[in-house]
């Protein structure tokens, strides 16, 4: 095979890479860049100027118990949540952390630093791979992670991540352990239109949400928690007080800036601007599904999960999920497919990683469109797994 050079590239979506049978394309990581043609589309709307003077204090709103969140930044994400009708903010304590990544171990920490004993935190298997390691890292005396909710029948107190759309599959979840004595954090990165039918306003007691997966902007490192009770956002507060003490301004500016252009563009469908960012991302979405399941289904060798038929509130339509990762698996007892993948030089997670059978692995839906032209490619081209180099 020779040298390509992806469409995407072709009408301005990245910079051109020259793609061969030898390029490794990782699809492990879920580096959300196919947004990147919409930004460049919308040209300086988004662009913020931050001059040599400004920004210099650590405070951004005395009067907000989140003394450091940006009042802009506020602002534009009720504007979103209101404009696409995912969750409520009304009567919500919004905190603001470095990614949602670190609210986690704020909420972590809120939640289980007036308990007696340490508390086990568990989610169910396929779970986000990144949890165990979070939880365990610094090796708190306050939680420790308890493994797959399955298997959790300890008669205690406990933590549950309610991780909805799911990573990996893209399933909709609630609580699996499902009883009195649990806290539940809904880990909620993937509930934007462009992944799952948006089917109702949430408003869970702890909700984290992430700009990361939301627009792309995953540089930014911004993520916002809807907390209902005000002593937990208030514990969460202190914990990013010690932490970081609060968040970059910069990068809460340049957000803020982002989720309003979202919030006003997504009002309209069908405009000819273009600059409804969910109307670009779902159809980009559900095309490469489309190619994805066309592919998965002429070379018999693997199977992906299906998604029921949903009405989202926010698009009028009936519609599946398109989510974030496909979750694929192995047909022919194939034990190990992340080495499949491996000899044809993809790189994708495995689903060992995420408490679950290694099967299966986690490939990236949302890679730059070179990348998953030629993990299509690919992935046509495997015709049996005997003969392949394995
Ligand atoms: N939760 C889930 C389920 C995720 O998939 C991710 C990103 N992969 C995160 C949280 C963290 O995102 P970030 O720290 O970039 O906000």
């Amino acid at each position: 095979r020779g040298t390509r050079r992806s469409p995407a590239a072709a009408n301005g979506g990245g910079v051109t890479r020259n793609l061969n049978s030898d390029t490794v394309i990782n699809l492990d990581h879920g580096d959300p860049t196919m947004y990147e043609s919409f930004w460049r589309k919308m040209g300086d709307k988004c662009t913020v100027v931050i001059k040599g003077h400004e920004c210099l204090s650590y405070f951004s709103n005395i009067k907000n118990p989140c003394w450091f969140l940006e009042p802009k930044l506020e602002e534009s994400i009720k504007s979103l949540h209101g404009a696409v009708g995912n969750a409520v903010t009304d009567g919500y304590s919004i905190v603001v952390g470095t990614g949602s990544s670190q609210l986690l171990q704020a909420v972590l920490y809120a939640v289980s630093c007036d308990q007696p004993n340490q508390i086990n935190v568990v989610s169910p298997a396929p779970y986000y791979s990144s949890y165990p390691e979070i939880i365990d890292l610094v090796r708190s005396g306050l939680y420790k992670w308890g493994g797959d909710a399955h298997g959790f029948d300890k008669d205690e107190p406990f933590i549950e991540l309610v991780t909805s759309p799911n990573n990996p599959n893209g399933v909709i979840r609630g609580s699996v352990v499902n009883r009195d004595g649990g806290i539940l954090i809904h880990d909620l990165a993937y509930y934007w239109p462009q992944y799952t039918p948006i089917t109702s306003a949430l408003d869970f007691d702890i909700m984290l949400f992430t700009a990361s997966k939301c627009t792309g902007h995953a540089g930014s490192r911004i993520g916002w928690a809807l907390v209902k009770d005000k002593e937990v956002a208030k514990k969460m507060i202190k914990f990013m007080e010690v932490n970081t003490i609060g968040v970059s301004k910069e990068s809460q500016i340049r957000v803020a800036k982002i989720l309003q252009v979202v919030a006003d563009g997504c009002k309209r469908f069908g405009s000819p601007d273009g600059d409804n960012f969910f109307e670009f991302s779902k159809s980009l979405m559900s095309k490469r599904w489309e190619i994805l399941r066309e592919t998965v289904k002429k070379t018999r060798m693997f199977t992906l999960p299906k998604y029921p038929l949903q009405h989202c509130n926010y698009t009028g339509d009936v519609t599946q999920a398109h989510p974030a990762f496909a979750w694929i698996k192995c047909k022919e007892g194939i034990e190990d497919c992340e080495k499949v993948f491996r000899g044809q030089n993809i790189l994708t997670r495995s689903g060992r990683r995420f408490g679950s059978d290694p099967g299966y692995v986690r490939v990236s839906m949302v890679s730059k469109e070179e990348d998953f032209d030629m993990f299509i490619e690919r992935l046509s081209a495997i015709q049996s797994f005997n003969t392949m180099a394995m």
